[in-house]
This record gives C-alpha cells, sequence and structure tokens, in this order.
C-alpha cells in the first residue's frame, strides 16, 4: 500500500489537457532533501543555505558546507539540487560578520551584494559547491541579481573555482526578486541557465510594502498584477532563449496562484516540502487552456483583490 501510495507520489504533475509542470521543493536542512523526495518532489528548486551560517558565532568551514551539499544531493538521488549563495544581510544578520547600521537592511548589502563582500566565505561555500556537484546533479543560483554586470562576475568566480576544484561544469541561475533583474529579464536571459521568480522579495521591492509588516500583509499580496506582469515579462525573455522559469516563492504554494502562475508558462513551482501532494494533485485536476486564460484576465486586473475575486468566480 505504502508503496502504491509513494508511486503515485511520484508521477509527474501533468495537467488534464497534457501540459507538464515540475513540482519542486523549497528545503533549508540536510533531513528535508530525502523527505522531498517521499513527498513526491522532482527536484529541490530552492536550498536556502542560510542554515548551515546562522545561529552560531563562527562561520561554517568549507569540509562542514561540502558534507552537507553532497548528502543532500545523495538523498535526492540524481534529482536536481538548486543551491543558492548565503542570502544573509536583510532580515537575516549573522553574529561574526560586522555589519555597519543600516537604515534600511532590505535595502542595505544582503545576498549576493553581502557574499562579494565577504570573498573568502564566499570563495568557501562555491569551493563546496563545486566539489558536492560530483556526487550528484547540482546548480547553483545567485540570490538578490539586479543586473547583468553582477551576475557576470558571480558566473566568474564559479567558473574560477571550478577550475580550481577541477568540478564538473554546471548551471548557474538567479533568482528573479528585484524588479530590475524582472524588466532585463530579455539580457539576463542570454547569459543564465535558469530563473527561479522569489515573489517574496519581488512583491515586496515592486510594491514597495515590507514583506513582514503585519499591517501591509493583506495588501502585499504576489498577485497584484504589476508582480504578474513582471513573472509574464520574465517567462517570455527566459523562454525567448530557450530558458527555463520556476516560482519559488510562497505564492507557487498559493492553490489560488498556481493556475495563474501555470498560465503564465511557468515551468516549475517550488513550494515547501509538506505542500508537494496538494499542488500535485491541483494540476492533475486543472485544465492548462483555463489557465492560460485566467492568466491572461489576471493581467488586466487593475489589483489583487481583483484578481482574486476572478479565481474565485472560475472555481
Ligand atoms: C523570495 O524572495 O521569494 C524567496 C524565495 O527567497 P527568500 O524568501 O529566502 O527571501
Ligand atoms: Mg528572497
Amino acid at each position: 500500500r505504502r508503496a502504491e501510495v509513494l508511486q503515485a507520489a511520484y508521477r509527474p504533475a501533468i495537467t488534464i489537457d497534457g501540459h507538464r509542470v515540475e513540482v519542486a521543493a523549497n528545503i533549508g536542512a540536510v533531513p528535508e532533501a530525502g523527505r522531498a523526495v517521499q513527498a513526491g518532489g522532482e527536484a529541490v528548486g530552492l536550498l536556502r543555505t542560510e542554515f548551515l551560517f546562522q545561529d552560531r558565532t563562527d562561520p561554517p568551514s568549507e569540509e562542514e558546507q561540502y558534507e552537507a551539499y553532497r548528502a543532500m544531493a545523495e538523498a535526492l538521488g540524481g534529482l536536481p539540487l538548486i543551491v543558492r549563495t548565503l542570502d544573509a544581510g536583510g532580515d537575516k544578520p549573522l553574529p561574526y560578520i560586522a555589519m555597519a547600521h543600516e537604515d534600511n537592511p532590505f535595502l542595505g548589502q544582503r545576498g549576493i551584494r553581502l557574499s562579494f563582500t565577504m570573498p573568502d566565505l564566499f570563495r568557501s561555500q562555491l569551493r563546496a559547491i563545486l566539489r558536492a556537484a560530483s556526487h550528484g546533479e547540482i546548480k547553483i543560483m545567485f540570490p538578490m541579481i539586479t543586473s547583468v554586470a553582477e551576475f557576470r562576475r558571480g558566473r566568474a568566480l564559479v567558473e574560477e573555482i571550478r577550475r580550481e576544484v577541477d568540478g564538473p561544469e554546471i548551471d548557474v541561475g538567479i533568482m528573479v526578486e528585484v524588479p530590475s533583474s524582472a524588466v532585463m529579464a530579455d539580457l539576463l536571459a542570454r547569459e543564465v541557465d535558469f530563473f527561479s521568480i522569489g515573489t517574496n522579495d519581488l512583491t515586496q521591492y515592486t510594491l514597495a510594502m515590507d514583506r513582514g509588516h503585519p499591517a501591509l500583509a493583506r495588501e502585499a499580496d504576489g498577485l497584484h498584477p504589476a508582480v504578474l506582469r513582471m513573472v509574464d515579462q520574465t517567462v517570455r525573455a527566459a523562454h525567448g532563449e530557450g530558458k527555463w522559469v520556476g516560482v519559488c516563492g510562497n505564492l507557487a504554494a498559493d492553490p489560488v496562484a498556481a493556475p495563474i502562475l501555470i498560465g503564465l508558462d511557468v515551468d516549475e513551482l517550488s513550494v515547501g516540502v509538506p505542500n508537494i501532494p496538494a499542488l500535485k494533485a491541483q494540476i492533475r485536476s486543472m485544465a492548462y487552456e483555463d489557465a492560460k486564460d485566467l492568466a491572461r484576465r489576471a493581467l488586466a486586473c487593475d489589483g489583487a483583490a481583483e484578481v482574486r475575486a476572478l479565481t474565485s468566480e472560475a472555481a
């Protein structure tokens, strides 16, 4: 019986009219990799590596990181593991990094910007990832990319270190979570191997609403058409260059939003492990043609509330 349930879980998620959507997992701890596979995840679409760096007084060694990445890659048994490089700063400070006070941490040194200011730590992370890449299907993803130049700088460093450790050639992609990268997606798409849209930050930065602000929680909605138009623009740019696009922000796990994202032609949805079975079931029960129609109408709405009303009407 359990074997049967697992069999069903492992089947791909295909709409009733034959459109396949990859369902991946967001994870932030080593044991979650195995659980992602058990739940039917077809990949890890986002490994938040912050867990290795937070809640401690000193940075993790290269060896410690290597062991963790390798264990997760092996637990996935050949399924892709997208390792996002450290996304500290902003709301995630690190005790062992002397950071100057910032009036607006979300607009300060965070994500890849912060990594570039700590070359030793950044190199040790890339070395660990590229060494682990010999033991599984690992891809690298940079957080908070705002320009082509920033991506090139990161990718050049990956290539330099790949030679150093004699690692395999691997895909390098970016989070699209800042409006500038969505707006410039056509140029970025020529250079990256993939995009993963981070709707949590993309919503925050597009609407200028703190993602954790209790009074703005209702309004800071990723279904705002301004955000959806950026998703649309990013997908078109990527597909124009033959690249794939995922969504790894919380919006991907919102059952109201999933059909719209699928209708916008996103290739992969990456969600928390417990959300995987329900998302796969939802995809299997919907029609891609309906999703496309819904998405087209959502793009023409004037606010998130109207988009939500649209979807309840459709249901
Ligand atoms: C996002 O911004 O949507 C995202 C997935 O990254 P994080 O939540 O870790 O900032
Ligand atoms: Mg983010």
